[in-house]
Parts: structure tokens; sequence; C-alpha cells
């Protein structure tokens, strides 16, 4: 079983490398930015309480968020591994993964962070929001938020894994094709 998390600033590119490394690898993807858009499309309680703090470019509380990840996980008994695409996001939701594996005898493998320059991924992410319908991806003030929190709250958790010798980076700008390459060089040695 590996389980990888994958990492970097908003616009880096997790989602859609997540995407494909899922198949080539067998292994179960979980975005907690999209679990959340799914609430928030579904007017659910916990949609609605996302949204207040989506909407503004803000992470959503960790209790919240740690609870979401972790009935997701469950929710998947037979997966053979999972990508962790946006999770953890905080110290605080670090130390639950660690904990809530641990129980199950398992652990992070690797965290692998996708390295690209702050003013490419703001051009990425107005890019995608032309078609992706987040309201979090048109506006430029809330764009700088999520990297402000960003770099406040996440950025961080390159030492906490670099302690554990579990932080990976790669180069994540060129093509698709590209940046896949380089990943599954690196899991394919994990
Ligand atoms: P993403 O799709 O990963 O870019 O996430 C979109 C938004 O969902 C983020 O800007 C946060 O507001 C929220 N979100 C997603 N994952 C987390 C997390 N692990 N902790 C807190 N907020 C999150």
């Amino acid at each position: 079983m590996v389980n990888i998390v994958l990492f970097g600033p908003p616009g880096a590119g997790k989602g859609t490398q997540a995407f494909l490394l899922k198949k080539k690898y067998d292994l179960v993807h979980i975005s907690t930015g999209e679990v959340f858009r799914h609430h928030m499309a579904e007017k659910t309680e916990l949609g609605l309480l996302a949204k207040s703090y989506i909407d503004k470019g803000e992470l959503v509380p960790d209790d919240v968020t740690i609870h979401l990840l972790e009935k997701e996980v469950a929710s998947f008994p037979n997966a053979k591994g999972f990508i962790f695409d946006g999770f953890p996001r905080t110290v605080t939701q670090a130390e639950a993964l660690d904990a809530f594996l641990e129980k199950q005898s398992l652990k992070v493998n690797a965290m692998i962070s996708l390295e690209v320059e702050e003013d490419i991924l703001v051009k990425r992410i107005l890019e995608r929001g032309k078609t992706s319908g987040r309201s979090d991806d048109v506006n430029e003030e809330k764009i700088r938020n999520r990297f402000a929190e960003y770099y406040k709250k996440t950025a961080v958790l390159k030492d906490y894994y670099s302690k554990k010798n579990k932080y990976f980076g790669v180069e994540g700008v060129g093509s698709l094709e590209e940046v896949t390459e380089r990943l599954c060089q690196l899991i394919d040695k994990l």
C-alpha cells in the first residue's frame, strides 16, 4: 500500500496530476476541495459552512476538514492506497492524518510537492476560472488570499515531512506529460 500526499500551492496541478496517477497506480484519489465543492453543489449543511470560507479564499476549519477526510478514507476499505490532494493543509491536519493512518498500521509514504512560481500560478488559476465554475478561481483578490493562507499555514508542511525524510520536490512547470513522468520516476522508487 502506498499513500501519497500531493502538495503545492493553488493551481500547481495537483488535481490534474492526481487524476492521471490514480489510474496508473490504482490508487484512490481524495481531494478535500472536490468533496467540499460536491457538498456546496448539493447545498448540504457542510456545503454551506464550507462555502462561507471557500468564497473568501480561506481554509475551512481543521476539525471540519479532518472529520471529512477520515470519513472519505473509511469509505474505501479495499483501497490499495491513496493520493491525498489538498490535504493536509495545516500541521494539525498532518498530525491527524498520521494518527489516523497509524491506527490502521498505515502511513504516508511521501509528500510530493509540485513547485511552480506564484505569478505563473495566478495566471493559470484565472485561465481555469473561465471554465471551472469555481467562485474562488475568478477573482484575483480571492486567489491572492488563497496564496496568503498557503504561505501562512500550509507551506510549513515542507518542514514537517522533510524531518521525516518524506518530502520530495518536483518541477511543476512543463507539459502535462513531462510533469507526470517526473512524478512517476519518483513514485516508482518509493
Ligand atoms: P482545492 O480544490 O484543493 O484548491 O481547495 C479549494 C478550497 O477548499 C480551498 O481554498 C479551501 O478553502 C478549501 N479546502 C480544501 N482542502 C482543504 C483543507 N485540507 N483544509 C482546509 N480547507 C480546505
